[in-house]
């Protein structure tokens, strides 16, 4: 495998151009090279570690050109659900409950440091099947091993969160202990793969519990990447479970089996929020679910303008716009809006489309049909309703016509209350409102039935102070030219969302993450 010299500059969401070397160029191109050489194999299932071959296969298509196949993945059945929990439930009781936490500990950092050694060759990945540009595939691989890493830290802190607590004689022994739950489900989403598979897959097993993974259906090389890596880093068998196929059998049968003990959904509202009704029947049983986003960026008159259109542009489109934290809201203040406007226009219109794998390409595709026909749907509304300032059209032309490439768009000129302001489009569409203070754009910024992240531009301290102590929101962002609403890191910006945006309250990179994965137990021993 290829690796870059330890030492290098470390490629993170707010700092993507620190990647950007000769170094980074020359083993990124000698990976996407490697990883086309495993294209078309069939992959099973791994269910009690054992690879498990379907019936029935699908294939994984890449969205820069669906006639490349990356794989033919086996479509899960509810059987196949329920062998995978079965399995985790068998290794939960036989070996990883009982496992001393240093030893947890030392198989996660294992699976951190397998990722790390397969960096390039996941990211080049990544850029094929989900469409992410070479430094954004490269965050996601790299965010992974840190969520591991940070995980592991924050279990050795709380020395395995065991902790003695005050007596009431001499002969009392009392601790307090975070034990594990049983058997989790990790639903992930297809815009961040390894991230938000690996993340929360670690979180669980650091718990104590064993894991069922599920990834989408559009993402599934990804994750049987994530499989290898806690392969090769020796999992017992049974303790990670990979299974593949559609959200409404195999994933409507994890997340409804009374025999599974906690779920991690991160992916739509819609799909989150019905899991969360539905998952506790007999008793209250914990379900994480991470949603959507419709993100504010507030831009005030005395902004720096250069800064909020360079923070506002990168969040706005990259990934294609389709970050749960993507900026699809801009409130800018009408003493500034043309001003803002033009430059957003204008830097919106240098962006380069095409291959993503290419290192000259900054924006790739979406990530299917679907989207690709959702995003004409919209521009359509965008035009009736008010006004494209920027973009607006589906790319059909050679060489990109074999994808589902288009052009990053803003659309003005739109009521302030239009449906747009409330769907989360998920595509590279933002839209752009005037207001006349602050107070208005809190107001409009808040009206949303979700609060992940916002963000702010402005000098003035009052308006800062304002803006964290109202902004409904989970992740907040003042000033950031590397990203007004996004990008970001585990030990640095907790991300986690308030409201329709997540149901904890707790942060995925963030120093209470892990003890979401246990409960409390209180024990008392007394000694003659
Ligand atoms: P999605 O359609 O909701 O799917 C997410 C996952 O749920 C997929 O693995 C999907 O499987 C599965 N699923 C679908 N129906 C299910 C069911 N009835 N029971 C159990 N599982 C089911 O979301 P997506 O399009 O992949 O991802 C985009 C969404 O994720 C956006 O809304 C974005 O904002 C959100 N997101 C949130 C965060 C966060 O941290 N808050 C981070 C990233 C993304 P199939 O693929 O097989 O349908």
């Amino acid at each position: 495998m290829a690796d870059l010299k330890p030492g290098g500059p470390k490629v993170t969401y707010a700092t993507l151009a620190a990647g950007q070397t000769p170094e980074f160029n020359a083993a990124y191109d000698d990976a996407a090279e490697r990883v086309r050489k495993g294209f078309g194999k069939t992959h099973p299932l791994l269910i009690g570690g054992r690879d498990v071959a379907g019936r029935e296969t699908f294939k994984d298509t890449s969205p820069s050109d669906t006639r490349v196949v990356l794989g033919q993945f086996t479509s899960g059945t509810r059987e196949d659900a329920r062998a995978a929990i079965a399995s985790a439930r068998r290794a939960y009781e036989t070996v990883w409950r009982d496992l001393p936490w240093k030893e947890r500990v030392a198989f996660i950092r294992k699976a951190a440091t397998a990722i790390e050694r397969r960096r390039f060759d996941i990211s080049a990945l990544l850029s094929m099947e989900v469409g992410k540009n070479r430094l954004e595939a490269m965050g996601d691989v790299q965010e992974t091993a840190d969520l591991m890493n940070y995980y592991c830290d924050q279990v050795e802190e709380h020395t395995g969160y065991e902790k003695p607590m005050q007596r009431l004689s001499e002969k009392e022994d009392n601790r307090d202990v975070l034990r594990p739950f049983g058997v989790w489900i990790i639903v992930s989403p297809f815009n961040f793969p390894m991230a938000l598979a690996g993340g929360p897959s670690s979180g669980a097993l650091l718990g104590g519990n064993t894991v069922v993974f599920k990834p989408a259906t559009d993402t599934p090389m990804t994750g049987w990447e994530l499989a290898q890596c806690y392969r090769e880093a020796g999992l017992p068998d049974g303790v990670f479970n990979y299974l593949t196929g559609s959200g409404s059998t195999v994933g409507d049968e994890l997340v409804t089996n009374p025999g599974v003990d906690g779920v991690l959904f991160t992916g739509s509202r819609e799909v989150g929020f019905d899991i969360y009704r539905k998952f506790a029947r007999d008793y209250p049983k914990p379900c994480i679910a991470e949603m959507g986003g419709k993100n504010p960026a507030i831009i005030m008159s005395s902004a720096d303008l250069d800064a909020a259109s360079d923070g506002v542009l990168k969040s706005a489109f990259g990934l294609q716009g389709q970050k749960c934290s993507a900026c699809s809201r801009i409130y800018v203040h009408a003493s500034v809006a043309k001003a803002f406007a033009d430059r957003l226009i204008e830097k919106t219109r240098a962006i380069s489309i095409g291959d993503p794998v290419l290192k000259e390409n900054w924006l790739g595709p979406v990530i299917n049909r679907k989207a690709w026909e959702s995003y004409a749907r919209f521009v359509e509304i965008g035009r009736r309703d008010g006004k494209i300032l920027a973009g607006g059209e589906q790319l059909t032309k050679e060489p990109l016509h074999h994808g589902f490439f288009v052009r990053p768009t803003i659309i003005g000129g739109l009521p302030k209350d239009h449906a747009l302001m409330r769907e989360e489009m998920f595509l590279p569409i933002t839209c752009l409102w005037e207001i006349d203070s602050l107070d208005e754009g809190l107001r409009l910024a808040n009206d949303t039935p979700f609060g992940l992240t916002a963000g702010l531009f402005s000098r003035d301290q009052k308006e800062v102070r304002t803006f964290f102590d109202r902004i409904e929101a989970g992740v907040v962002y003042v000033n950031r030219r590397a990203g007004a609403t996004t990008g970001a890191w585990p030990g640095i910006n907790p991300f986690g969302g308030w409201k329709g945006s997540g149901s904890s309250g707790k942060a995925s990179g963030g120093p209470y993450y892990v003890a979401q994965f246990m409960r409390e137990q209180s024990r008392t021993l007394i000694v003659d």
